[in-house]
């Protein structure tokens, strides 16, 4: 068991905030992903869940219990760094079986766990070589071995993946996977890479400057970002953003960018909102895989608009193209699609229930500014 619950939690060096007052409350058993920029605090965060940092204020939990004066030792989690943090001089065998002996089991518990977690790994084979013998999968499943032998409670990620070559990425991801579903305990892992994010994550936490921006499944975090700065970091590639302007017609909310008006479901924004602001500039955001592309023989219909193709950009499966109307560049990813050459002319259409819309000051989506905010337990 282990819940984890982190109340106003705070952390400066020196001048420089790392986290700002940050509550969250990382469920038993959930697999949870810190996602941000580079210096947002991502680490700090993990290291405070460990107890290698105090904080400056505020509370780490571990089911109800206050973790303030524990030591990282007897806090029963394990943490994996990108830089696989094994011990050089040692080999295989002992770099896993170090936090056992520190525990002083006996030779022969250490021994059978050892083997046990080596096998279940598949790297039985190599736990008579030093580290500098190993490729980084092996050292990274290495580290993995040694975090598993304590049986702990929680297991703290830092980017472990950073280090790996592509191939090996994906290798050492899908086992991650593998070891949260049959271990069954609460993983937090740290990360840039929205894409890692998005294939691991229970629930992600997107976080900027030492602060929540928002949490969510993945796929709340991909088709409801509450802000510019969410929309803008997860995707690839990245969404749209467009200078739009809304009004009310009729009791319908029209927002027209790219020279076309599309009426938007009245599910994306309030109603008090377009109707008391008719004529109000908003952003409007489309992620580039919503645009369809229409084939010629296609009857003409409701928002279907020309594109002219600036540049086209194969990328796998999809195609990836940067495209123009109504005097605005935008890029469009297209599945299913025909030949098309670029200074041609395309007809592209867009479902309007696809649009995001963000206010333009506080840059927040109308739609979460008309739900209630973000509580304690980081549910919304
Ligand atoms: P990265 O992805 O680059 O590791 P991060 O999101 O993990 O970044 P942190 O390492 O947690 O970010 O750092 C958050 C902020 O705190 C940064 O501004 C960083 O420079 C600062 N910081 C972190 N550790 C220390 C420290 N020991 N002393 C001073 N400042 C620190």
């Amino acid at each position: 068991m282990a819940e984890i619950r982190l109340e106003a939690l705070k952390k400066d060096f020196d001048e420089v905030h790392a986290l700002r007052s940050l509550d969250l409350v990382i469920r038993d058993h959930e697999f949870m992903v810190l996602l941000g920029p580079s210096g947002c605090g991502k680490t700090t965060l993990l290291r405070l869940i460990a107890g290698i940092e105090k904080p400056t204020d505020g509370r780490v939990c571990f089911d109800g219990e206050d973790m303030n004066g524990i030591e990282p030792m007897h806090r029963n989690v394990a943490m994996v760094f990108q830089n696989f943090g094994l011990y050089p001089h040692l080999n295989v065998f002992k770099n896993i079986a170090f936090p056992l002996q520190s525990l002083k089991w006996k030779p022969d518990a250490i021994e059978a766990k050892v083997k046990e977690t080596a096998e279940r790994l598949d790297i039985t084979h190599i736990l008579n070589r030093k580290p500098r013998q190993l490729s980084g999968g092996q050292k990274q499943r290495t580290a993995l071995a040694r975090a598993m032998v304590r049986d702990p409670a929680v297991f703290l990620f830092d980017e472990p993946l950073s280090n790996l070559d592509p191939k090996m990425r994906v290798e050492i991801r899908d086992l991650i996977a593998e070891l949260h579903r049959s271990l069954k305990t609460t993983f937090v892992y740290v990360t840039h890479d929205q894409g890692e994010a998005m294939q691991l994550a229970d629930r992600i936490v997107v976080m900027e400057e030492g602060m929540i921006r928002q949490i969510g499944t993945p796929a709340e975090i991909y088709n409801e970002p509450n802000s510019v700065y969410v929309a803008g970091f997860v995707g690839n590639p990245q969404m749209n953003f467009y200078a739009a302007r809304m009004s009310d017609r009729d009791g319908e909310c029209v927002v027209k960018f790219m020279g076309t008006e599309f009426t938007v479901p009245k599910s994306l924004i309030p109603e008090e909102q377009y109707r008391n602001e008719s004529g109000k500039k908003i952003i409007a955001a489309v992620r580039p895989e919503d645009f369809r592309l229409i084939p010629d023989t296609e009857e003409a219909a409701k928002y279907h608009f020309e594109a002219a193709v600036r540049k086209i950009v194969t990328m796998g499966a999809g195609l990836y193209t940067e495209l123009e109307a109504g005097g605005v560049v935008f890029t469009a990813v297209f599945q299913n699609h025909t030949e098309i050459a670029e200074g041609s002319t395309v007809t592209v259409h867009l479902d309007p229930s696809r649009i995001h819309l963000f206010d333009s000051e506080s840059k927040l989506s109308v739609r979460t500014l008309a739900r209630p905010e973000v509580t304690s337990d980081g549910t919304l």
